[in-house]
């Protein structure tokens, strides 16, 4: 009988030790699947079709989006940190013409061109921005010295130039930034009926689209960092900020959560606090970054009609890229190298 005993009582220790190892492997899975590091840019969201797009245009997007990630994707491999990474994968994006950032910014109203940036740090939660300049060449430089640099978190206009140049940065005439291709778009939109709307972004013109440029990482040291680059939204007037480079709606970053970039419709982006929703939704609820991009994107942001997108990673690694127009050129690239262009819906 006691025998008997031993035998149940054996049985049921080997019984409960399997129940637990059945969660053992999810969670070991889980410690397993957490990328040493990774990155993802945007280039903007908006009326990005393949009917619309030619075949030589497709190929310069993917080529500048893939030269600029991988300049990320080398300083992660090699130790670097995630701020690094993120600015100076900017910087190769605000120098192409063919984004709306740095040299490629779209025209205001007065025909100038006036850069928004921003960059926020997830392990200390410290974040830079600047506003409304007009000579900084690299405004993501400018944002990152406003937080490495000064007691600020945002500097504007005339002030932030004066900043920029104390601070040694490049400073170019304002000429360098016009583009015809963009000024061509300036006449478009005065000529057509919208001019009388402060409304700048038409759904229904074929070469629509956005154009800001972000990204986001996370670096080996487990530290994420998020940051965007803008010359904001053609016809923007009276001084006109955006999205990009307000922290919570542009870009957020935090170490506990994810790190985030916006692109589109910056007025409906501040609005819904973008960026920081989708990280308070994993932060106070416990959803996953997919299950928060999706609902902030496909339902809040769309329900008060905005349009765009989001790149973000989060804490193990893991990225999404969540929007509601036609496209938004992106690009991945994880730990293993391994490199994804996307620009359609599909
Ligand atoms: N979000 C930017 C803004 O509203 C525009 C863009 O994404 O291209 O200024």
């Amino acid at each position: 009988m006691k025998k008997f005993i031993y035998l149940i009582f054996a049985f049921l220790v080997v019984y409960a030790c399997k129940n637990e190892s059945k969660e053992v492997p999810e969670n070991i899975q889980n410690e397993s699947e957490k990328a040493e590091f990774s990155i993802i840019i945007h280039g903007g969201a908006g009326n990005i079709k393949r009917d619309y797009l030619s075949e030589e245009k497709e190929a310069a997007y993917s080529q500048k989006l893939e030269e600029a990630i991988r300049v990320g994707y080398e300083i992660l491999k090699n130790g670097g940190t995630s701020l690094d990474a993120v600015q100076n994968t900017i910087n190769i994006l605000e120098d192409s013409p063919l984004f709306n950032a740095g040299k490629g910014a779209v025209f205001t109203y007065e025909g100038l061109n006036e850069h928004d940036a921003s960059i926020m740090d997830g392990k200390t939660l410290n974040a830079g921005a600047s506003a409304g300049t007009k000579t900084v060449k690299n405004p993501i430089n400018l944002a990152r010295a406003v937080m490495d640099d000064s007691p600020h978190v945002m500097l504007s206009r005339e002030g932030a130039e004066t900043f920029a140049e104390e601070q040694g940065l490049e400073i170019v005439d304002p000429s360098y930034f016009s583009t015809e291709k963009k000024l061509k778009s300036l006449e478009r939109i005065k000529a057509s009926e919208k001019n009388k709307v402060a409304s700048f972004y038409d759904a229904d013109l074929q070469d629509s689209k956005f154009g800001t440029v972000g990204c986001a990482a996370l670096d080996k040291h487990g530290n994420l960092a998020a940051g965007t680059s803008t010359g904001g939204m053609t016809n923007k007037r009276w001084g006109r900020i955006g999205d990009s480079p307000i922290i919570g709606a542009g870009t957020y970053a935090n170490n506990n959560t994810c790190a985030v970039s916006s692109t589109g419709w910056g007025e409906f982006f501040i609005r819904g606090m973008v960026a920081h929703d989708i990280s308070a939704l994993m932060e106070y609820k416990g959803l996953t970054l997919k299950e928060a991009a999706n609902l902030v994107i496909q339902k809040k942001l769309s329900e008060l009609g905005g349009d765009g997108g989001i790149i973000a990673i989060d804490k193990n690694g893991n990225m999404v890229m969540e929007f509601n127009t036609q496209g938004m050129f992106r690009a991945t690239m994880n730990d293993k190298g391994e490199l994804y262009i996307g620009m359609f819906k599909d």
